[in-house]
């Protein structure tokens, strides 16, 4: 096991009623700038829980933060805020709302003199944020408790992360019954985002975290045993309990500590994103499967570990890592997303890849994977086959 340091300041108030929580965690002669998506949590009630919750608070409200926040839309948030001298950022939504609200408050924080844009892909030094809060309604990247921001600017065909201790959430609340008005897209997206954010810090290489490897099996086989109880009946409180619990734990900084990483994954994602509008999830239904073939030798004995452990399956190293692969793969099917970019309507795979490989060059993503030899070269090869 590698050294490791860890702290996750993020308080978390889990379960049914929870948003009242927010009249305990922010102060009462707060200005709150309220930020939100398209308008799902008006029609589901959340956004009455918050206002109550809220009471007498003065807030300003900013809704319209589209799926892959986009930073022109961020920037007319912060300049409301700046107009009404708020103090606070409450985010509540999925991990759009929440990534833009952490954009929104560091640049919210930030000397005047300095290009927000520079935030994104820690351009700058961040040296505070306003304090934010969470309010998740969308379990699937765990933004409600990291440091974790993904903006994208579609002009210039940019999705990027920022990282930075100063936009951890003080507080998320977890209330498990907003996954009742969750459409079953969504839904799949969810389970298909925690479980990529899991194999990510986990099929690498054995590095003797066996804490870690637990806890990633733990997490993995809970999204597999919860995924159809979800489909078969949406409202199943224990289900939508474990989902919303798996995909906080995944990214919640515990699974990678001491571990070998691979994001390539999410690098793929965030590319085909930008090119084709994508979501998320749906990148990574596409690029994992292809990227365990093409590292299997690799990858073959954390793999086989895998697929003894999550799936049961049997056999040889060489049987057990192909068949986690394609058992792997299968899941991310039955949760409605296809694993190849013909499922998308994407017919030209040869584009697609050589897409990849060029925005992976201009954005200096050229050394990937755990032993930082996955060049963009290869991510076009891994496109290339998953077509
Ligand atoms: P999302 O983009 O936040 O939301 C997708 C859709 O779900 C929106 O249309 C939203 O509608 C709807 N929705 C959310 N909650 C709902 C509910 N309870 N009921 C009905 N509809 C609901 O999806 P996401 O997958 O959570 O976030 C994806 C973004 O997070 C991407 O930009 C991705 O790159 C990023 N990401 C961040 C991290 C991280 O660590 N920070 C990790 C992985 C991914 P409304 O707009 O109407 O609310
Ligand atoms: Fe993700």
């Amino acid at each position: 096991m590698k050294n490791f340091s860890f702290h996750n300041p993020t308080r978390l108030h889990f379960g049914r009623g929870q948003i009242a929580q927010l009249d305990s965690e922010i102060g009462k002669d707060a200005r709150v700038l309220l930020v939100y998506g398209g308008g799902s949590i008006k029609r589901n009630g959340v956004h009455a829980q918050v206002m109550a919750a809220l009471g007498q608070r003065t807030v300003v409200e900013f809704a319209g933060i589209e799926a892959n926040p986009e930073f022109d839309t961020l920037m007319r948030a912060v300049a409301l805020g700046k107009e009404n001298g708020v103090d606070w950022v409450l985010g509540v939504g999925g991990g759009s709302v929440l990534d833009g609200s952490k954009f929104i408050a560091a640049a919210l924080a930030l000397d005047p003199a300095v290009d927000p844009w520079l935030i994104v892909g820690n351009k700058t030094p961040l040296h505070a944020a306003l304090p934010i809060g969470c309010v998740l309604t969308l379990p699937a990247t765990g933004s409600e408790a990291n440091f974790t921001g993904v903006i994208t600017r579609r002009e210039t065909q940019d999705k990027l992360s920022f990282k930075n201790a100063a936009v951890y959430p003080r507080f998320s609340v977890l209330d498990p019954t907003v996954i009742d008005s969750l459409p079953a897209r969504q839904l799949g997206n969810g389970l298909v985002d925690a479980f990529v954010h899991t194999t990510e810090q986990y099929l690498t290489y054995p590095a003797e975290a066996r804490v870690q490897d637990r806890l990633a099996e733990g997490i993995l086989s809970t999204l597999v045993e919860v995924a159809p109880l979800l489909r078969q009946n949406q409202g199943d409180y224990d289900a939508q309990a474990n989902l919303m619990w798996a995909a906080n734990q995944a990214m919640f900084g515990l699974v990678p500590l001491g571990q070998p990483l691979d994001w390539a994954s999410h690098a793929i994602g965030h590319e085909l994103t930008v090119l084709y509008g994508l979501d998320h999830a749906q990148t990574l239904a596409i690029a994992l499967p292809s990227l365990l073939r093409y590292k299997f030798d690799a990858k073959r004995a954390k793999l086989a570990q895998y697929g003894r452990r999550v799936w049961q399956l049997n056999g040889d190293d060489d049987e057990v890592a192909n068949a986690a692969i394609e058992a792997t793969r299968r899941f991310f099917e039955s949760a409605g997303l296809p694993t190849r970019l013909s499922g998308y309507g994407i017919d030209d795979v040869a584009a697609a890849a050589a897409g990849v490989e060029a925005q992976l060059i201009r954005h200096q993503r050229l050394k990937l994977g755990e032993h930082g030899d996955i060049t963009p070269a290869d991510c076009r090869a891994i496109v290339l086959a998953a077509g």
